[in-house]
């Protein structure tokens, strides 16, 4: 395997309920739960699950725009949560994110060299005509023109604005981009076209993506390997061909089996998952799917690990703890 880019150890947010006119806090949404995985230099890990099971959480924790409760996360081997001042600073500038909704990300009042150069201004890069030269060589990076530079974000469609905030990311010469639904707001048209730009510059400068996304057929298109997440834990995680043609999570099979582009496929069976998806406020003890499983048994009370079942393939399930398996 190539170098480790991300470590993620037991992250946990939980965000508190505070209820009355005391706002005294009254339990916990745990939005994200005891979540451990590893991204490798130049790989795409996809994180996929029903909205509302914390990937969204999970990657604004890893980056800390929201403070992780607990749990580690290392960057190039570097402790990110524990660094401060500097190095902070300097760690910060090799992440970047993507986020879905590419106007609201943008500042409508600034014109678009303005906010490419803004990253190369906070991070010190240079002086203005350097400055300059990097914010030409960005736009053109990203398939757009130097006179675009003197437009404001809302004479852009949204697959060009989606291609001025990839430009941004790339402002600081990142490691790591965490794409957070980058293509669910574009018209279909356009969808392709921003992938194969992500694909291409990963290939040019050796990204690492973080790839969150509801959109299993995306998922499939992108990323070498894909993790499931539940209510906020991660239920399975494997290369992408074994997750799709082989899932073996309960939750995972339904998963697929809902989406219109896996479920029609030969030999896969609908499966109709029964009731909601529990609060995270209030989540199940033990197997956090077990109100919703059709393999559930007395087992399933007790919290199940995350197990490599083979090949890197890992399953937090009890029926592959023991060598038992859904029949
Ligand atoms: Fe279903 Fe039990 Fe496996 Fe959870 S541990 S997915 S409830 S069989």
């Amino acid at each position: 395997m190539s170098e480790l880019v991300l470590e993620v150890e037991n992250l946990t947010k939980w965000f508190p309920l505070k209820r009355g006119l005391t706002l005294r806090t009254k339990g916990h949404i745990k939005a994200v739960d005891d979540v451990s995985f590893e991204v490798y230099r130049g790989e795409t890990l996809g994180l996929v699950g029903e909205s509302g099971c914390g990937k969204s959480t999970l990657a604004r924790s890893i980056l800390r725009l929201v403070e992780p409760t607990s749990g580690r996360v290392k960057f190039k081997g570097s402790d990110f949560l524990g660094a401060e001042g500097r190095d902070l600073l300097a760690m910060r500038k090799r992440m970047q994110i993507v986020f879905q909704d590419p106007y609201g990300s943008l500042h409508p009042k600034m014109r678009v060299g303005k906010i490419l150069e803004e990253p190369l201004l906070i991070g010190g890069y240079g002086d203005a005509e350097r400055r300059r030269g990097r914010v030409k060589e960005l736009i053109g990076l990203v398939g757009l023109k130097e006179e675009h530079l003197s437009r404001f974000p809302h004479e852009f469609s949204g697959g060009q604005r989606q291609r001025i905030v990839i430009a941004r990311a790339l402002a600081t010469t990142p490691d790591l981009i965490v794409c957070d639904e980058p293509v669910s707001a574009l018209d279909v048209s356009v969808r392709s076209q921003i992938l194969n730009l992500l694909e291409e510059l990963q290939e040019r400068f050796g990204l690492t993506y973080l790839f969150i996304s509801h959109d299993l057929s995306v998922v499939e298109h992108i990323c070498e390997r894909v993790a499931v997440m539940y209510l906020g834990k991660i239920v399975e995680l494997a290369d992408k061909k074994a997750l799709f043609s082989n899932p073996v999570h309960p939750y995972t099979q339904a998963l697929l089996s809902a989406a219109p582009t896996f479920g029609a496929r030969p030999g896969r069976e609908r499966i109709v998952l029964e009731g909601d998806i529990p609060s995270p406020a209030n989540p199940p003890e033990g197997c956090r799917f077990h109100t919703r499983c059709r393999f559930a048994v007395d087992l399933c009370g007790t919290k199940p690990e995350l197990r490599d079942i083979g090949g890197g393939h890992l399953v937090s399930c009890h029926l592959f703890g023991g060598g038992k398996e859904p029949e």
